[in-house]
């Protein structure tokens, strides 16, 4: 498996991440996207925001402020409670994310202990600083806000905050969004935008950063129609690698189950929370992860947040063990609630059944960090293949950067360059191409390879007479001739998976010579 190093230092030489102002040293837990990075992150929004908002009559979006009314944050818990717990050394005063630090000494799962848990664990374990082995303090909680001021008076009264998460956005204008929208129960808000953590120890590369964009849902129902979701028959036979609550204290790993019979189990207890299990998995396969490398696992007890009823993580198989994607909570109606105490407003909504007044639930909370899904769709893609000796990036034609690369044989024939270039600018007007003259035809193919382009369109002087071109597939390097003619066309049912590679042209050169791990993305069949 890949290893973060090796993928920190591939995204940094191809254009993807760069750590953020590096000809100043960095700065811990900040990156920037490149042409090419920036590219695929909007790749994925753009998936999510399609799979989640357009395709569906149910769910509509939102763009809210990063900085909101302190209140937001007030009445949502954070300004009290958002805090890890921080532990540092005496002697070098390194600081440390006391259960990531419990973790990594001690190979458990740290994720549900209290602050006094870890100050017990920290004396009788006796765990030292990782830097220089003196003995630790007494641990505290942090708080991971970013704090700054709203105006040109730098007092307590000017205390606004970087928002440390999307959601609370959609809850603060429910009300709004629910009249204007003309929403009716069941209905979600999305939006996908920034977050700021002052993350105690940022690490992973973008697994954990002190600034990064979530894309969340907040899914509302009727009180009392928790166990009515109208959409569980449609995933009632997907499955899920699932690892319950109860697996975890027994100690057993994770079971394949179908969503019917973990519901039957009473395994996942909501057919909402199972409903969107499913659907959020299925995003993530349809984009070509694999899914074995992902499983759900239930929060134990003690893990979960004081008002949620029930809580799932999608989780993923990282080159550094299996951790978050995505959380899913049922947070019942404790965010209105709290929003309808502290700004004394009404957000409850008009009953046409039972003529009442009700304040909807929340029984799902998809939210996915972009940053992680990037990172996961990285370690999926990426494959160093023996036979060309450089790194092919598989990813999914809909999130590649560029879709397709124009080569005319010879930089030097203008007859090639004309109807190369003229080929490149007709393609443009339809997706992303890149026209590449420099270096051999092979230098050209493994540069497209490299940053996942799926299909390079190479001119040659049979182009000119016979009016036809060659498309070279990336994963396989077999070879079609397709008429210039029908080549938007074929290109596009390529790029849409419409059409197998070889049916879409005179098949010229059959090769395979990128080793396909035996976790091919494309053998799935759960997309
Ligand atoms: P963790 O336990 O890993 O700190 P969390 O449970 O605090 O995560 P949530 O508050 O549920 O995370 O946030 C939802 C999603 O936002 C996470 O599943 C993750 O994908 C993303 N996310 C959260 N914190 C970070 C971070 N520091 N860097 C990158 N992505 C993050």
């Amino acid at each position: 498996m890949v290893t973060v190093e090796e993928l920190t230092t591939f995204c940094k030489k191809k254009g993807l991440v760069f750590a953020n102002s590096e000809i100043y040293g960095g700065i811990a837990g900040f990156f920037d996207y490149g042409p090419i990075g920036v590219e695929l992150k909007n790749n994925i929004k753009k998936e999510w925001w399609t799979y989640h908002v357009q395709q569906r009559q149910d769910v509509v979006g939102i763009d809210g402020s990063i900085i909101a009314h302190p209140t937001v944050w007030i009445a949502s818990g954070h300004v009290n409670g958002f805090s890890d717990v921080l532990v540092s050394c005496t002697k070098c005063n390194e600081r440390f994310r006391a259960d990531v630090l419990i973790e990594d000494l001690l190979n458990i799962s740290a994720s549900s202990l209290t602050l006094s848990d870890i100050n017990e664990f920290i004396r009788t374990k006796n765990l030292k600083c990782t830097k220089c082995k003196s003995p630790l303090g007494e641990a505290s909680a942090f708080n991971l806000m970013f704090q700054t001021f709203v105006g040109p008076k730098q007092d307590k009264d000017a205390i606004a905050y970087l928002r440390p998460e999307t959601a609370q956005l959609m809850f603060a204008n429910f009300k709004l969004v629910a009249e204007t929208a003309r929403c009716k129960l069941p209905f979600g808000i999305a939006q996908i935008g920034k977050a700021f953590r002052n993350e105690i120890s940022p690490r992973n590369f973008l697994f954990r950063m002190r600034e990064f964009e979530q894309m969340e849902i907040e899914y509302f129902i009727h009180p009392d129609k928790h166990d009515e979701c109208p959409f569980i028959k449609h995933v009632l036979e997907y499955e899920l690698l699932i690892l319950s609550s109860e697996s975890q204290i027994k100690g057993t790993s994770a079971t394949k189950m179908t969503i019917a019979a973990a519901l039957e189990n009473n395994i996942i207890q909501s057919p909402w929370h199972a409903y969107w299990l499913a659907t959020e998995h299925n995003w993530f396969v349809k984009l070509g992860c694999n899914p074995e490398h992902i499983r759900v696992r239930q929060h134990v007890t003690e893990e979960k947040a004081h008002y949620a009823k029930d809580t799932w993580d999608l989780e993923y198989e990282f080159p550094f063990g299996w951790k978050e994607l995505q959380g899913i909570a049922d947070r019942s109606d404790y965010d209105l609630q709290q929003h309808i105490k502290n700004s004394g407003k009404d957000l409850s909504l008009y009953d046409e059944e039972t003529k009442k007044k009700i304040v909807p639930h929340v029984v799902a909370e998809p939210s996915t960090g972009v940053d992680r899904a990037f990172l996961l769709f990285l370690c999926e893609a990426y494959l160093y293949s023996k036979e060309r000796d450089y790194v092919v990036l598989r990813l999914h034609p809909a999130l590649a950067p560029v879709k397709a690369a124009i080569f005319p044989l010879l930089s030097n024939k203008e007859e090639l360059t004309k109807l190369a270039h003229k080929i490149y600018e007709d393609i443009r007007e339809d997706f992303p191409a890149q026209y590449d003259t420099s270096g051999s035809v092979g230098r050209r193919y493994a540069r497209a390879d490299e940053i996942g382009i799926p299909y390079c369109i190479t001119i040659d002087f049979d182009s000119i007479t016979n009016k036809d071109v060659t498309i070279r597939d990336r994963d396989t390097a077999s070879q079609i001739r397709v008429p210039i003619k029908q080549l938007q066309q074929r290109l596009c049912q390529l790029l849409k998976q419409e059409i197998a590679f070889e049916k879409a042209g005179v098949l010229v050169k059959k090769e395979n010579n990128t080793q396909h791990n035996s976790d091919d993305p494309t053998s799935n069949t759960q997309n």
